[in-house]
C-alpha cells in the first residue's frame, strides 16, 4: 500500500469531470486500499475522493464512524455513486484536504438517497443524514470538478483560515 499525493486548490487538475469506473478488478482494489490508506493519513480523514490524487475516476471512499453519537453506515466504498433524492438544508462547517489552510460554511441537504456500487461492482442504496449525508455530499462534488469554495455564498463571510496550533 502507498500514501498518494493530495492535489490542493488551485491545481486546475481538481476541475476535472471524472468518468465512471468500467471494471471492477484487481488493479481498482488495489487503488482503494491506496486511497483508503491516504484518507486515514490525513487529519479529519472522514473522505476522500478518487481525483484529489490524480485519479479521475467516479470513486469515492467515506467512513464517519469515528464521530459519536451520529448514525452512519460505516466504511462506505463509493463507485460511480449517484444521489437520487434530497431532503431538507442546513448549514455547517467544513474542511477539505485538497484546501488545507481554510474551512467554511457549506449548505447541504440534511438527508439524501444515494445507489452505488461496492469494490465488487455491486449495487447498495442507502438512506443517509446528517454529517454522514454531508460527507458523501462533499465527496461527490469532487467528482464533478467541485470544492466547497465553490459552493460558499460569500467568501467574505463564510470563508475562515485554518489556525496553525504550534506546540
Ligand atoms: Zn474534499
Amino acid at each position: 500500500m502507498a500514501i498518494l499525493e493530495i492535489l490542493t486548490y488551485p491545481d486546475e487538475r481538481l476541475k476535472n469531470m471524472s468518468e465512471e469506473v468500467a471494471e471492477f478488478n484487481d488493479a481498482l482494489r488495489t487503488f482503494l486500499a491506496d486511497l483508503e490508506e491516504t484518507m486515514r493519513a490525513g487529519p479529519g480523514g472522514v473522505g476522500i475522493a478518487a481525483p484529489q490524487v490524480g485519479n479521475f475516476q467516479r470513486i469515492a471512499i467515506v467512513d464517519v464512524s469515528a464521530k459519536k453519537k451520529i448514525k452512519h453506515h460505516g466504511r462506505l466504498v463509493l463507485i460511480n455513486p449517484e444521489i437520487t433524492q434530497w431532503d431538507g438544508f442546513e448549514v455547517a462547517r467544513e474542511g477539505c484536504m485538497s484546501v488545507p489552510d481554510y474551512t467554511g460554511n457549506v449548505i447541504r441537504a440534511t438527508q439524501i438517497h444515494l445507489i452505488a456500487c461496492d469494490e465488487w461492482g455491486e449495487k447498495h442504496e442507502y438512506d443517509m443524514e446528517g454529517y454522514e449525508a454531508r460527507a458523501v455530499q462533499h465527496e461527490l462534488d469532487h467528482l464533478d470538478g467541485m470544492l466547497f469554495i465553490d459552493r460558499l455564498v460569500s467568501r467574505r463571510h463564510d470563508l475562515f483560515q485554518r489556525k496553525v496550533y504550534k506546540k
